[in-house]
């Protein structure tokens, strides 16, 4: 360790550990039950005020969601079609966008006075808090600091250990969902050109099973609505999701629906303020009100219950279908439509009761409930998220929802469909260009006709997979394209472990965060602009594009100037870095126009549109105001491009993880000062809570069970094939989930999530239901 250092000798924790706490900081009131309002207006002038002063900060948003301004680097909500309103944001939109468009800056001298190991011992909230990365950074082999390097010689140090490598397989490419369609598209080309499928992204951890699921069953695996449809549906059914937090501008959404009439049924193992009530910011004569009552009916179904309940929902229609022949489902659909229907009503019928009220935690008379709201609408919208993603059996979880929905008939008409509702701002659109460890035979075909070249046929690794190669050893330079893949990871201490067995690791990022800490033998990071940012090629601004969670293609174009002249976009790293590769190398890589490229996205958009269906006349349509529509055949023609042309309904088994009496069943959540792994405070307001993270949900029967008080220190022990995993000193929070079921916040509870613990089919790690034992910090 350097001799000179600041912040340097006193650290002898492993830099992924996430700091303990003060347990005494932590204070606890109870939850809200109304969403938005005064609070959301305080909490973003005061976020935005921080970190960007109030000029630098209103110029900011008011161009995020606006037609000739960027796209929110949020989550991926869509953007009203017309009509947007003067502020088209949420108060977590402008936490992301006062976190990027901080003027602080994590210069140089930043890194002469911390050591990686002292920066291990900050707090995440801390890290990201410390401002724009400013200049390119190396931490050689063996050392324990960051220290100044040149782009170029970067570049060149990434270009030769790729060229070191014995395979192009030893090489991962990951990528966050916030990187734009342009820098995507050449990503996946620079990989595949490299000789390799290994793209894993962030998806592989949230959505993949949505994908997974949709696609075997009606062929295509995206939302099938618009935001439009939201004022259309007569029922929407919220199913393990927390708008409020997550995606804050869909309570909007909801709001109106509710005022037109809309039966809102929210399906989670925690009451949510945001799926209770809501106070739009935007309506100054509500502020002092009780807001919009939102959900009509609330099922507080059991982690990892929703299959059960569901079916449950589905047999309840049967029924009266039976006693009502042609009043509920809507059998012209399925009989046209659909196949599969007979084995899948008939598994219903045997299902019993007694199975369904057990496994979901619901009793009879709530399902019924259920089940007349969705008998009554005749336009239904599923809308989910991680809730239904992240379990052992999330592909059956998503097609449970779709055979709940083709039992209406509510698929490819107004007000009606399924909607997976996206994390991260551009995680589809990355999909759409290409980032995938396993693509499909046509758009490779399409690639490397387009390119001259023959792209690799063998699947790559996805997330899971490229730690347990890097841990093995077979990969051995990791590449992240944004992100904080350290934190989005399950098994925290086994994926650190994975890391540090790389020869390089590069981060190419906008702040700081501990992804930076947990290095291979030599590390670099490379400073990129933001979503906010002005990016200026040649003396002309470039636009990017996104794709929200309704495949809308849309340009963003930030309007900040950067506080450090070191930043390039990433478009510009990744055709920086190809060149580099490909100077060396006679690959078939060194013919593309990297230079041009990167000074004319138009460029980039035309090979865009060559390549990948629906994109013809790119840049022509996406300069028109709102973007354009994705085609979806589903949506748009009632049409299942499935391999029979129809849509399928499934049997899946109800499949119980078992608990033993003295064990619990845990799901990870976030807070509402967090987006992803991004930790922007250390309060939970719509939760009650304030100054602290490291707690663990429990119900009041439960902690009497265990003579436990609010605030008593825990350590949670999570059980998996034989083995225990252990995350110390979490502040014990009495709270409304239903008993044997715990929950705590992502990523600090990261670490008992093992990594063979993956969904079945996506691969997904199953990070909502987790087995753990409770014990009293000794
Ligand atoms: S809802 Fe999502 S995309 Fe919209 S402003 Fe909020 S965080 Fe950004």
């Amino acid at each position: 360790m350097d001799q000179n250092s600041e912040h340097g000798d006193d650290q002898t924790k492993p830099t992924w550990e996430i700091p303990l706490e003060d347990p005494q900081a932590l204070k606890i009131d109870s939850p809200s039950t109304c969403a938005g309002g005064l609070p959301a207006i305080r909490s973003t002038l005061q976020h935005t005020t921080r970190a960007m002063g109030l000029i630098r900060g209103g110029q900011a948003l008011l161009r995020a969601n606006q037609q000739k301004g960027f796209d929110c680097p949020g989550c991926g909500w869509p953007d009203p079609d017309e009509h947007r309103a003067f502020t088209e944001f949420c108060e977590n939109g402008a936490k992301a966008v006062a976190q990027e468009g901080t003027t602080k800056l994590v210069t140089e001298e930043f890194f002469e006075q911390w050591t990686i190991e002292a920066l291990g011992g900050q707090s995440d909230y801390w890290l990201g808090q410390q401002g724009r990365l400013s200049c390119p950074m190396w931490k050689e082999g063996g050392t324990s600091r960051y220290r100044p390097i040149s782009w170029e010689a970067a570049f060149q140090k990434i270009a030769d250990h790729l060229h070191q490598l014995n395979d192009p397989n030893e090489a991962i490419f990951y990528t966050s969902g916030r990187t734009s369609n342009e820098a995507a598209f050449l990503y996946q080309l620079f990989a595949r050109l490299f000789g390799t499928n290994n793209l894993p992204d962030s998806s592989n951890m949230c959505h993949e099973s949505s994908g997974v699921a949709m696609q075997e069953v009606i062929g295509i695996g995206k939302a099938t609505v618009t935001l439009e449809d939201f004022q259309h549906a007569d029922a929407i059914f919220i199913l393990g999701q927390n708008p409020g937090t997550n995606h804050p501008r869909m309570l909007a959404a909801l709001q109106k629906a509710a005022r037109k009439g809309c039966q809102i049924v929210s399906i989670n193992p925690l009451p949510e303020a945001g799926t209770t009530r809501f106070i739009h910011p935007q309506e100054f004569t509500q502020w002092l009100g009780k807001g919009t009552p939102l959900a009509t009916l609330f099922l507080q179904v059991k982690i990892n219950g929703d299959v059960p309940l569901l079916k449950g929902i589905m047999k309840e229609l049967l029924l009266r279908e039976d006693q009502n022949p042609g009043t509920v489902l809507d059998s012209r659909f399925i009989q046209q439509y659909t196949e599969g229907f007979e084995p899948f009503s008939e598994a219903l019928r045997k299902m019993s009761w007694d199975e369904i009220e057990k496994g979901s935690g619901i009793n009879r008379e709530a399902i019924q409930q259920a089940a007349g709201i969705a008998m009554r609408a005749k336009s239904l919208i599923c809308t989910w998220a991680m809730g239904m993603t992240q379990h052992k059996n999330a592909v059956a979880n998503v097609q449970e929802i779709i055979n709940f929905l083709l039992l209406g008939g509510n698929m490819g008409k107004q007000g009606a469909g399924a909607c997976p509702v996206r994390g991260h701002s551009n995680v589809q659109g990355d999909r759409t260009m290409g980032i995938t460890e396993k693509p499909n035979p046509q758009f490779l075909n399409e690639l490397g006709r387009e390119f001259q070249f023959q792209p690799p046929r063998q699947p790559g690794y996805d997330a899971v997979n490229a730690i347990k190669a890097m841990h093995a050893r077979k990969a051995k330079v990791f590449i992240a394209l944004g992100g904080n893949f350290l934190s989005a990871t399950p098994d925290t201490a086994y994926t650190a472990e994975a890391l540090s067995q790389c020869r390089l690791t590069v981060q190419i990022s906008t702040n700081l965060n501990r992804a930076h800490l947990v290095t291979g033998h030599e590390a670099l990071i490379l400073p990129s602009l933001g979503r906010t940012d002005q990016d200026i090629q040649n003396a002309l601004p470039q636009f990017v594009t996104t794709e929200n969670t309704m495949g809308i293609i849309q340009a963003s174009q930030g309007n900040l100037k950067s506080g450090s002249s070191h930043l390039k976009s990433e478009v510009h790293i990744v055709c920086h870095l190809a060149k580099a590769t490909f100077k060396k190398r006679a690959t078939p890589g060194n013919h593309i126009p990297w230079d041009q490229l990167m000074v004319d996205y138009d460029e980039i958009r035309n090979l865009i549109s060559h390549v990948v269906p629906g994109f013809e006349n790119y840049n022509e349509r996406v300069r028109k105001p709102g973007g354009f529509y994705l085609p979806n055949p589903v949506r748009d023609q009632r049409q299942f491009p499935t391999s029979t042309g129809k849509a399928h309904f499934t049997v899946h088994p109800l499949a119980p993880i078992s608990v033993d009496a003295d064990q619990f069943l845990m799901t990870t959540i976030r807070s509402h000062d967090q987006f992803n792994t991004t930790i922007y405070g250390l309060d939970d307001r719509y939760r009650g809570l304030q100054s602290g993270r490291r707690v663990v949900f429990m119900n009041r029967e439960d902690m009497n069970r265990y003579s436990l008080k609010q605030g008593d220190l825990v350590d949670l022990m999570s059980h998996f094939e034989g083995k225990t995993r252990t995350a110390p000193k979490f502040l014990v929070v009495p709270y409304p989930i239903p008993p044997q079921c715990v929950a705590t916040y992502f990523p600090e509870a990261n670490v008992l999530v093992p990594i063979d613990s993956v969904a079945e089919k996506s691969n997904t790690p199953t990070s909502k239901s987790v087995v753990v034992t409770i014990h009293p910090t000794a």
